[in-house]
């Protein structure tokens, strides 16, 4: 994966040979297990390359350095972006969240064969895990990509991140109108004002957005909701 790495330096990121055999061997993983689970609709490796891997490095455009760091990745399906990053931050506590099984075994074999360690992996609802005491208001950096609309996306992230923590969504270009619509949610939540990075793919035309929302004040014991309210019923909507 010489091309990773060279997409990568073009956000200021560096990978070394070691990491890009680690991102060389997911990418067969993924692939392998792509033909008896559904993982991804993106199948060529060239497209794994840049809209999985590096669309999920570029967060830490807007994280910085992610080592010592606590980062939760919710509704993170094959691993993305919380595995790439854990490769990109090897020292970074990850924890992956996603409510279907069969996914999470995926990512139980690559996180053994890649030898990653310090990664909890969890097969529950991003509303169950917002209520344990182990992960609530535990982490530096809760963070999702195309998991759910943002006034929904606030009240699975939000609850996880620490005092001076940040949620952070990977969104396209409905970013701004998403992040007006979330306005209420957010502030119930303990969230502050949301600031949005730009972002660009190489090749691609469309804007993404990294939406990083502070977490200023404790979030009220209501939040989260039980599982499937947040969506039935968006905060604010
Ligand atoms: N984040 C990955 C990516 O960008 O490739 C996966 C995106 S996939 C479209 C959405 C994932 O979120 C699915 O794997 C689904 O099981 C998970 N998910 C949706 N709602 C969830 C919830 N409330 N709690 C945990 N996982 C959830």
């Amino acid at each position: 994966m010489a091309d990773l790495a060279d997409y990568a330096a073009a956000f200021s990121l560096s990978l070394d040979p070691a990491q890009l055999a680690q991102f060389r061997r997911y990418s067969e993983l993924l692939r392998e297990w792509n033909q008896r689970i559904n993982l991804t609709a993106i199948d060529a490796p060239a497209e794994i390359e840049i809209r999985h891997f590096l669309d999920s490095l570029t967060v830490a455009t807007a994280t910085g350095d992610l080592s010592d760091r606590r980062l939760i990745d919710v509704g993170t399906g094959a691993g993305f972006p919380g595995l790439a990053l854990k490769i990109l931050y090897p020292a970074m506590a990850l924890t992956l969240v996603d409510s279907v099984a069969k996914k999470t075994r995926f990512l139980e074999a690559v996180a053994a064969e890649l030898g990653l360690s310090d990664v909890t992996i969890l097969a529950e609802r991003a509303e169950t895990v917002g209520r344990q005491p182990a992960h609530r208001e535990q982490y530096d950096w809760a963070v999702a990509r195309a998991v759910a609309a943002l006034p929904v996306l606030v009240e699975y992230l939000l609850p996880l991140c620490r005092a001076g923590g940040s949620a952070l969504a990977q969104k396209g270009e409905s970013a701004p109108r998403e992040v007006s619509e979330a306005r209420t949610a957010i502030g119930l939540l303990g969230g502050g004002e949301p600031i949005l990075h730009p972002v660009k793919l190489p090749g691609r035309d469309e804007t993404h957005y990294l939406v990083v929302i502070p977490k200023v004040a404790t979030t009220p014991a209501a939040y989260p909701r039980s599982p499937g309210r947040p969506a039935k019923k968006p905060l604010g909507r």
